[in-house]
């Protein structure tokens, strides 16, 4: 493989099959994810705990309704996009799949969206490299 610069769709489109969206538990929220999510529905954040979030102890996720997250809608997919947590953001590019063979094939055997042509290495080698071009205009930026 050569140095290539390579971009997002090389390794995933999103589908938007609402397949990460589906079960019976959602990933949690961190501090900045409550808050987001509070700024984007525009609500007072009781009314946002109370509606939105399932409380357990000191974790909090969304809600379940029929066997989905709260916010997804079946015809629009996420309902509070840009006020989703982190994690949402994330899916399906866990850097876990680059340390794990097995990661990697359980996570692309449950979302359509990564590009199912490539092998492990071939996957690994072009996340690698849009890790490192992230990093680079990171640090740009921060110069
Ligand atoms: S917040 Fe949005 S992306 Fe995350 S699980 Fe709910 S519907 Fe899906
Ligand atoms: S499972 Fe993958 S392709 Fe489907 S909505 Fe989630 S991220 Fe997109």
């Amino acid at each position: 493989m050569n140095d290539t610069s390579y971009q997002l769709a090389d390794i995933f489109t999103c589908t938007r099959c609402g397949y990460c969206c589906q079960g019976e538990t959602t990933v949690s929220l961190d501090k900045d994810d409550q808050e987001r999510m509070i700024a984007e529905l525009g609500l007072p954040p009781e009314q946002v705990e109370k509606k939105y979030w399932r409380i357990t102890g000191a974790i909090v996720q969304m809600k379940i309704k029929d066997h989905h997250c709260i916010f997804y809608k079946k015809d629009t997919g996420c309902t509070v996009h840009t006020g989703r947590p982190w994690r949402c953001g994330q899916w399906p590019l866990h850097p876990s799949m680059l340390a794990d063979k097995n990661n990697f094939h359980t996570i692309r055997a449950s979302c359509p969206g990564l590009n199912q042509a490539l092998s492990w290495k071939e996957f690994s080698y072009i996340f690698k490299q849009l890790l490192e071009q992230k990093e680079k205009q990171m640090k740009q930026l921060l110069c």
